[in-house]
Formats: C-alpha cells, sequence, structure tokens
C-alpha cells in the first residue's frame, strides 16, 4: 500500500520553491564544510539558527532574503554543491509530503561567486540534479530561473539566454525576485524587459513574478505586472485583496497566484491567521485562481504537509478545495 504522506491522500504538486530556502541545515552544514567555508558559527545547532527562520531572527521579507543572500545562497555557490542541492529538494518534498511534481526555482548568477565560476557549469550541475532526482524518486521536475529585481538589465538579460538555452534540458520558466524594494517603478529600462519577457514567452517558458508580497509592491505594482508582464502566474500577489477592482482583473485574466502561507506569516507580510484567512477569502470570493506552495522550506522550517495542515486546522481551507488547488496547480505547471 502507498503511504501518501499527508492528509489529502493524494500525489501533491509545488510550482513555488526557492533553491535558497529548501536544503536541509545538515546539508548545507555539511557543503559547507567540505568547500572549507569560513563560518561565523562553531557549531552545528548555531549554525541551524543562522540558515533557519524564527521569529528571533525574521520578522520581515528583507531578513527573510538576508538569509539567503548571506548564506545559503554562498554555500551554494559551487556545481557540486547545486546538484546535491537541487537533488535533495526535490528528494525531500517527495519524502516528506509527496510531491510528485516540482518547479524549482533559482537565480543561477547568483551562485557563480560573481562572475569566477562558470555560469553554464551551474546551470547543467542543477539539472543533473534534478534528473537523478526524476530517475532515483519518480518525480517530475523543472527549472525556473529567477531574475533579480536588484540586478543590472544586462546582467537579467543574460539569465533569460540561459533559460532558452536550456529549455530542451529542463528549464522551464522564468521569474523575477529580490527585495521587493527594487520595483519596476524605479527601472527606467522597463521598455527593455518587455521586450525581454516577450522573447521568453515566444520562446516557450513560461513567466511568473514575484509581485504583491508586500505592501511594497502593492496592487499599483502588481497592475503594471499584468500589463506589461502578462505572466501566467503571479508568485505570492496577497496585496490584491485590498484592491477590489484588480481581484476582478486577476479573475478575469485567469491570473494563477502561487500562495506561501509560512512563508508569508514568517516574513509578516500577513500578520496572523485571521488575516490570511480573510485573504484566502477574498480569493476564493472574486474567484481568483490560486495554488499553495511552501517557498522555503528548510529555512521556514515547513513542507506541504505541514502548510496542509494549517489551512485545514484553522479552517481556511477543505479538504476539497486544496484538491482543487493542487488539481489546478497541474494544469497551470510550467512542466508539459
Ligand atoms: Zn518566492
Amino acid at each position: 500500500m502507498i503511504h501518501y504522506r499527508n492528509r489529502l491522500g493524494i500525489e501533491l504538486i509545488d510550482l513555488h520553491i526557492h533553491v535558497g530556502g529548501a536544503v536541509a541545515p545538515h546539508i548545507m552544514w555539511e557543503i559547507a564544510h567540505k568547500q572549507g567555508l569560513k563560518l561565523p558559527v562553531k557549531n552545528y545547532w548555531d549554525f541551524w539558527k543562522l540558515i533557519t527562520a524564527t521569529d528571533e531572527t525574521v520578522n520581515s521579507l528583507e531578513e527573510y532574503v538576508d538569509i539567503m543572500h548571506r548564506w545559503t545562497e554562498k554555500i551554494q555557490s559551487s556545481p557540486e554543491a547545486v546538484e546535491r542541492c537541487v537533488y535533495s529538494i526535490l528528494a525531500k518534498e517527495y519524502r516528506s509530503s509527496n510531491v510528485n511534481q516540482i518547479e524549482v526555482r533559482f537565480n543561477p548568477m547568483k551562485r557563480n561567486k560573481g562572475g569566477e565560476m562558470d555560469l553554464d557549469h551551474i546551470i547543467q550541475a542543477a539539472l543533473h540534479g534534478m534528473d537523478k532526482a526524476s530517475l532515483d524518486y519518480g518525480v517530475k521536475a523543472g527549472l525556473l530561473f529567477c531574475l533579480a529585481r536588484e540586478f543590472p538589465f544586462e546582467l537579467n538579460e543574460i539569465i533569460v539566454r540561459k533559460a532558452i538555452k536550456y529549455m530542451s534540458w529542463g528549464v522551464v520558466g522564468i521569474d523575477i525576485a529580490g527585495p521587493e524594494k527594487h520595483t519596476f517603478e524605479q527601472d527606467p529600462d522597463f521598455v527593455s524587459y518587455r521586450k525581454l519577457f516577450a522573447e521568453a514567452r515566444a520562446a516557450g517558458l513560461g513567466l511568473t513574478v514575484h509581485t504583491g508580497e508586500t505592501n511594497a509592491t502593492g496592487p499599483t505594482s502588481m497592475r503594471q505586472v499584468l500589463k506589461d508582464i502578462k505572466p501566467e502566474r503571479i508568485g505570492h500577489g496577497i496585496q490584491a485583496v485590498k484592491d477590489e477592482a484588480l481581484l476582478k482583473e486577476l479573475a478575469a485574466a485567469g491570473t494563477v497566484l502561487e500562495i506561501c502561507p509560512s512563508s508569508n506569516l514568517q516574513t509578516k507580510a500577513v500578520k496572523d491567521i485571521g488575516e490570511l484567512k480573510d485573504i484566502i477569502f477574498k480569493l476564493k470570493e472574486f474567484g481568483v485562481k490560486f495554488t499553495i506552495n511552501t517557498d522555503g522550506p528548510y529555512l521556514l522550517n515547513s513542507n506541504m504537509k505541514k502548510e496542509i495542515e494549517l489551512l485545514l486546522q484553522n479552517e481556511i481551507m477543505t479538504e476539497e478545495e486544496l484538491r482543487a488547488a493542487f488539481d489546478l496547480a497541474r494544469q497551470v505547471s510550467f512542466i508539459k
């Protein structure tokens, strides 16, 4: 008999999970030591605290992103490390929660030591880790490359070119991530981004964008993303609940929000369970499509099974609604 590992008794799918927040601390610890990295802590338990978001260390999106920037991206910056990390994420999601389809995302240019390492080696190592996990666990997987809000256009352009180059190897989409204080409104070259995203779409890549996660990218930024990029999916997008007209636009366009409950609670993008409930109820009321995802399960000390429990126990979603959300995730996955 198959042990389904989650209350819904079905195989699950995760569309929004970052390599920088999803690798077990013991694996990160071993990689750091293997590479001889100088760490500011002397034992594993202090290291765990260093790379896990707790109420003591993380109370905002900036602090959350900072852990990735300062530690996980640095530790993952070699082909060998990237391969092991991607492999372990897919394997662990399958073992912990029976997630059998996963789109895992990362920025390869935040893993090549500022250009010291060859980008193609980093990318091919990630693809190799993905292939190996697919073979060992039978999971279906695809890679998404994250452009960075804080990068100059030229670097993001290279990431898109690489994504197109590696489509036949298993790169299925692109995303924009990074600190939300860098918004499109501040980018004088946005015309270039429109062209770049259009090129990615024409090549067949799926498009998703982190926006509307905190106040920094509220409804105005979300509208701009919808108008200029027209992504099939949006990472988070929860700020839309502040603007009913926008909720109607999202519902009409069929844009799918990738909701990450534990992540939003930890970064205080959502202040408590009550607010999370209000957000989800509002999305349901307006017919806005959404999926449930983990974002950074190890950084958040969570997994997909716990996300489901959180929503069921607090009567935010029913089992039936959750099953429908995972069905939708399969329909809108960039993995064909
Ligand atoms: Zn994210």
